[in-house]
């Protein structure tokens, strides 16, 4: 039943509004549903043409309101105002179905609380105050006017075998019952909503506290990463100079040694380049963004890894419609998250293997998929992949190298980019990654 779960507090006004008037829907068809029940199921004899009217004319209003959100903003006092009317005409509905339904005999007379909860919950406590005021007027003006004749009494025929709206004492408690459950109820749902709000605002101010700090640290990674990767590529360059002989021949035992040493230090390189890309993201409160083309960023990926493809003897393929749009991002981070997807698609390829990246354009974004027949991911590992340094034990056992960072660079990179990522995939099968993309609005025509 999530529809008519009621947003969280702070939200929007427009939100909250929404979620009114998708309760409304149910209360018009509830009318007609209890009128259906009533008269031709319990075979009671009330008023019935009035409260069809009335639960039709629920729908109707509702119209009206949900044509008005979408035209009008209904953010700050304007917000107020259009839930403050909307809240008033419920009663103003709920008076005369009370009315037409038995006046102070009504059993459905307690569905006043609902209409004082919501606004205890969508409005503030004066407006709130007027609405719980407004209401108890309605029922005392039916219940008062009824007893006194000045309206007439519709008895529900088949229900009470008695009349109960002229007697006064009847009428006196009833209402007191009613007025003073809704004064205190409504009070006790505005304190919690109040106290609910007062928490949500303090959770949002520590969370930008927590993620303010997690930047400050992620610069410091970014920084110590930085001037790593200096030494770490220098390690590597001087080793590779040793082992290719530039330097005079090494004693075999050395040369052993030195090989070793080279293959860490190109793990320490690609840690530290990982670390880095990482902590840049993470580190940066906006990055660049602009229209950016997948075709070329595609031709550039697969460039780049032409010579792993060709050292496995792998089939690329791509699968991109003519007219694609450019999407909106930064083309460096693009390419970063794509050359990601598309490296780890060849190095978890076997010898032979295939790779293929498909495009479509979904109508509201990019749909992008790179997907092998490689060693797939074990299922127990699928939930974990996304996590930083996690590596499934089978990609671990086959001894190909990785950091297990790539796909906490990919993540970082789609939260910027408001994209989302999801895997498929079945061990010795092969795996499939989606992504999507925000089009860029500029050049989607
Ligand atoms: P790594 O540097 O280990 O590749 P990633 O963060 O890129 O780190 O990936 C995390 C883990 O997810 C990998 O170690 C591997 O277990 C799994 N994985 C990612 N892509 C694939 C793929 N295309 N096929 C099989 N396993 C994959």
């Amino acid at each position: 039943m999530g529809i008519l779960h009621p947003p969280l507090m702070p939200e929007k006004a427009a939100a909250r509004i929404r979620w009114f008037i998708r309760l409304r829907w149910f209360a018009a068809v509830g009318v007609l549903i209890f009128v259906a029940v009533g008269h031709f199921l319990l075979r009671l004899e009330f008023a019935v043409l009035p409260l069809v009217v009335v639960g039709v004319s629920i729908g109707l209003y509702n119209v009206v309101f949900l044509f008005l959100t979408r035209k009008i903003q209904p953010e700050g006092k304007w917000g107020d105002r259009f839930a403050s009317l909307q809240v008033g005409m419920d009663i103003l509905s709920l008076t005369v179905l009370m009315h037409y339904g038995g006046g102070i005999e009504n059993p459905f007379i307690s569905y006043f609380l609902f209409h004082t909860i919501i606004a205890a919950i969508l409005l503030p406590w004066r407006k709130m105050d007027v609405h719980v005021l407004w209401a108890s007027i309605c029922i005392i003006g039916v219940a008062v006017a009824e007893l006194k004749g000045l309206l007439p009494h519709h008895h529900i025929t088949g229900l009470l075998p008695f009349e109960l709206y002229d007697n006064w004492k009847f009428v006196t408690i009833a209402t007191f019952a009613i007025v003073t459950t809704l004064f205190n109820t409504s009070y006790l749902a505005a304190l919690i909503s109040e106290r609910l709000h007062e928490r949500e605002r303090q959770l949002a101010e520590k969370n930008a506290v927590l993620a303010e700090q997690d930047r400050i640290k992620s610069k410091y990674v970014m920084r110590v990463a930085h001037d790593l990767a200096g030494p770490a590529g220098m390690i590597t360059s001087c080793l590779k100079l040793v082992t290719q002989g530039l330097t005079g021949s090494v004693p075999e035992k050395s040369l052993d040694m030195i090989q070793r040493a080279q293959h860490k230090s190109e793990y320490l390189g690609d840690l530290v380049r990982d670390l880095l890309s990482l902590s840049r993201i993470k580190a940066a409160r906006k990055i660049p963004k602009s229209a950016v083309s997948l075709e070329e960023i595609v031709r550039q990926v697969f460039e780049d890894l032409e010579p792993h493809v060709a050292e496995k003897s792998l089939i690329l393929e791509q699968n991109l419609p003519a007219n694609l749009p450019a999407v909106y991002g930064n083309a460096d981070a693009i390419h970063e998250l794509i050359g990601n997807l598309v490296a780890n698609a060849v190095k978890y390829t076997l010898v032979g293997g295939q790779v293929k990246i498909g495009i479509s354009n979904t109508g509201d974004e990019v749909l992008v998929k790179v997907q092998d027949n490689g060693v797939g991911i074990p299922a127990e590992a699928v939930p974990h992949i996304f996590e930083e340094f996690y590596r499934a034990e089978n990609v671990k056992a086959e001894a190909v190298e990785g950091t297990g960072l790539g796909l906490s660079i990919v993540t970082q990179i789609l939260n910027t980019h408001g994209g989302k990522i999801w895997v498929e995939s079945e061990q010795d099968k092969g795996t499939t990654f989606s992504f999507t993309l925000p089009i860029d609005r500029g050049s989607d025509a």
